[in-house]
């Protein structure tokens, strides 16, 4: 890097020290300061490099093991989680979610929330049913049942998995409390942090081992890619995770990868904005005559309030809503919306509403009547009237 690289202020040896994660966003992952040298990293399309000899220990040689466009975004990634490493971009979130639960020796047990991400769990269940792990699901924000099932009676888990807040139930773990408790008896810890991003919290500076993330998501944030990364502070860790990757062939399109880096620098933005609007549509709703109960971290009342206000920067910008009348009112609130786009997936700049239970994999503790709102950048009045009028009408 340049001597007047701005991201090249920190000392190497304290990647926990750096710029605030906002500017990290916009400046990471650039092609180094020089006369007539692009700004943006290039979209390369090429499977092979060319190469003769013995190649150096990180030598660009063939796609599947990685590529330029893929390194300005892990780099960008990592500082922004304040790894040690670069993080390692895969084809999706769930190639993610199955990397890190690679890392659990054979017959290990697995401790889950038992709100994590529907299709974490398929495969969760699916590995247990092969016999190739064990799993136990619990409830994330209860620290002492959690601790207790890691523990296990003397047979530790191999790998306690948290996700905070979960999806869809927006249950905020004690993130600190798990990681300290976990690493007493051997566990690793892993964290997906899609919904979180890392400016709201940053597992790995609290001892966790694996962080994952959808980058289809908040990273990305276009709802224009799916793709997928892993970041991990020790050595080790990162060489399997790495070494799974290749073997297993997991990878990302260089052109995906391109456009979620182009996303990542609006991130401080995007997140900012939504969460802001998360909130004051959170606490309009609660005050609806047609709303039954409000999930969002940033209400007073709601049980993950206290937590999320010292663990977090932000409350996140997915809601969960139950309107009067249940799942039948539920739907005719989707069917009557005009702005909020009916989809599943979050995180993108347009807002998204759909109801969990439709799916026959989501959790059977997941209310049937329960409405997931992914909170976008549009203007919140607008929002705001699209919802208002959709509950007053399915709601008499
Ligand atoms: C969407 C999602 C995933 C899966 O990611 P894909 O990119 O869809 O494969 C994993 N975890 C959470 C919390 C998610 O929301």
């Amino acid at each position: 890097m340049a001597p007047d690289d701005p991201t090249s202020a920190a000392s190497p040896a304290d990647p926990h020290e750096d710029l605030s994660p906002a500017t990290l966003a916009v400046v990471a992952g650039r092609p180094a300061r020089a006369q007539q040298a692009p700004v943006n990293p290039p979209l390369v399309l090429s499977s092979t490099y060319v190469s003769q000899g013995v190649p150096a220990p990180g030598e660009l040689l063939y796609a599947r093991q990685g590529t330029e466009t893929w390194r300005a975004f892990e780099e960008a990634l990592g500082r922004l989680e304040r790894s040690r490493h670069p993080a390692l971009v895969v084809g999706s979130g769930m190639a993610a979610v199955a990397a890190a639960l690679a890392l659990v020796p054979p017959g290990g047990r697995v401790v889950l929330p038992r709100h994590a991400y529907q299709v974490t769990l398929v495969l969760a269940r699916e590995l247990a049913e092969r016999g190739v792990l064990e799993v136990e699901l619990v409830d994330v924000a209860d620290t002492d049942a959690v601790l207790a099932a890691v523990r296990g009676d003397g047979r530790p888990a191999a790998m306690l998995w948290v996700e905070s807040p979960t999806n869809p139930m927006l249950e905020v773990a004690d993130l600190p409390a798990l990681v300290a408790g976990a690493h007493e008896v051997g566990a690793l810890v892993a964290v997906d942090n899609t919904f979180s991003t890392p400016l709201g919290q940053r597992p790995l500076t609290l001892g966790a081992d694996v962080v994952v993330h959808s980058v289809t998501k908040f990273l990305a944030g276009h709802s224009d890619v799916v793709l997928g990364a892993l970041l991990a502070d020790d050595d080790a860790l990162h060489a399997r995770l790495h070494a799974h990757r290749t073997t297993h062939g997991s990878i990302a399109g260089p052109f995906e990868v391109w456009l979620a880096l182009r996303g990542l620098r609006t991130l401080a933005l995007r997140v900012s904005r939504a969460q802001a609007s998360a909130a004051l549509l959170a606490a309009r709703l609660a005050e609806h005559p047609a709303v039954a109960e409000v999930r969002h971290p940033s209400l007073p009342g709601d049980p993950g309030h206290e937590r999320a206000g010292r663990l977090m920067d932000g409350y996140g910008a997915v809601l969960g809503v139950r309107p009067h009348g249940g799942e039948s009112a539920a739907d005719a609130v989707v069917a009557g919306l005009r702005l909020w786009v009916p989809a599943t997936s979050l995180g993108g700049v347009e807002s998204t509403i759909e109801r969990r239970r439709r799916f026959a994999t989501e959790s059977a503790t997941v209310p049937t009547d329960l409405l997931r709102l992914s909170v976008g950048i549009e203007d919140v009045e607008d929002l705001w009237r699209d919802l208002d009028g959709a509950l007053r009408a399915a709601v008499r």
